[in-house]
């Protein structure tokens, strides 16, 4: 028989799906990934950051979707599972009962390059993996299970797309695995890049930075200061360090910026004190003598820099607690998705335009996010609680899946 025909992109299918009459396509969703907002402006020849976040949902809106939902709100979710993962496994190594299944350190599982390399190369770091699905997954497996019904619609009646910086996330999206819904199809359903999406707003002749803002839907659309952060290097630590230092404390941080794990740099690392607070359930942070533990923490700016801390770590050096790894330079700011660009400094802009927005935003903390702690109420229960476990973790396999992009 003859070979199917090749199924167009998933941009054209998604124009495709836009493009018929109301009544008979799909509920169109769309999530915007952190990155995307700083570099999006550069497919229409502005700098970083010239467009803002709230002009492309109206562009966006303009094209036909239905809701536009930010992918912050999974980081702040991803930050609430993560951070209650490394504690469960801190805990249990002071209490020396280190679970084989959950050593330390614990490494960041949010970026599928690194996912891919870890599978394929050191398959022996799998447990080392956090099993908490990235940002774009746990938001899908929210659209399609909770938001869906909210809507009142079938998960299956839902399109979900996601406007990524990275040219790995549509694998992501298609391992079987991840997807939680029992309506038969994916949690993410199309991805679309930051380049993609900036070249069907040029040919539409919709100027993004012409357009009034609009705000994101809810409620499940919106995400913190620290969420923005996923989008550079040591964003991901910077948003764990300060969710995990007040909800062990118990006291606010003095400082919220982390300076030792932000900028390009290809090794960073830092320490952080953690006292637990009077009320914490988290006595066995305390240490020997009550005054607390010290958390090492390191980041990995790109793979080659990732590789040598697991030299360390095979060689019984590595003194770290928890390690943020992304696989591309400056991590998903320079993604494979996003505008290609001839400035030198186009990271540094771009990064600088993160951190600006983190600075600018209202809550800086994924835990003071008033919409996730809403959707544990009212949804979710527990961080690593049952239900969370089955719709925000996943597992990774020896070998990887092949042909995955
Ligand atoms: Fe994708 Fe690169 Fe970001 Fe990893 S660092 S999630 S590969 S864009």
């Amino acid at each position: 028989p003859p070979a199917p025909a090749p199924k167009a992109p998933h941009w054209q299918q998604t124009l495709d799906e836009l493009a018929k009459p109301k009544e008979q396509r799909k509920v169109m969703i769309a999530q915007i990934a952190p990155a995307v907002r700083v570099a999006i402006a550069e497919t229409m020849g502005l700098n970083p950051g010239d467009v803002t976040v709230g002009q492309m949902v109206t562009g966006l809106r303009m094209l036909g979707f239905d809701y536009v939902f930010d992918t912050l709100f999974g980081a702040d979710l991803t930050i609430m599972e993560e951070g209650t993962e490394l504690r469960h496994r801190l805990q249990d190594h002071l209490e020396q009962h280190p679970n084989k299944e959950e050593p330390l350190p614990m490494f960041t599982s949010c970026c599928p390059g690194w996912v891919a390399m870890v599978e394929k190369s050191n398959p022996e770091l799998i447990p080392y993996l956090s099993s908490c699905k990235s940002p774009q997954m746990m938001l899908g497996a929210v659209i399609k299970n909770y938001f869906a019904a909210e809507a009142g619609a079938k998960p299956e009646d839902i399109c979900n797309v996601s406007v990524m910086p990275c040219v790995r996330k549509q694998g992501e999206a298609d391992r079987e695995w991840f997807n939680t819904t029992g309506a038969g199809g994916a949690n993410v359903d199309h991805v679309m890049t930051t380049a993609e999406l900036g070249k069907i707003f040029v040919e539409r002749g919709i100027k993004l930075n012409d357009l009034q803002e609009s705000p994101f839907d809810n409620p499940v659309g919106e995400g913190s200061g620290g969420g923005v952060l996923f989008g550079t290097t040591g964003g991901v630590m910077e948003a764990a360090l300060r969710t995990v230092y007040e909800v062990v404390t118990q006291k606010p941080l003095d400082r919220i910026v982390f300076e030792d794990v932000r900028g390009l740099e290809g090794i960073k690392e830092s320490t952080l004190h953690l006292t637990p607070g009077p009320t914490s359930p988290f006595k066995a942070f305390a240490g020997a003598d009550g005054t607390g533990i010290t958390l090492n923490i390191a980041v990995a700016n790109g793979l080659g820099n990732a590789k040598k801390l697991i030299k360390q770590l095979a060689a019984g050096e590595s003194k770290y607690d928890f390690i943020e790894v992304m696989a591309c330079p400056g991590g998903c700011i320079g993604g494979g998705g996003q505008p290609r660009s001839a400035d030198k400094q186009i990271l540094q802009k771009r990064q600088a335009a993160m951190y600006d927005l983190d600075e600018r935003a209202v809550i800086r903390r994924s835990h003071e996010n008033p919409l996730i702690g809403a959707l544990y109420e009212k949804f979710l229960g527990e961080p690593n609680g049952h239900k969370a476990h089955e719709l925000l973790h996943t597992h990774y396999v020896a070998g990887g899946v092949p042909d995955e992009k």
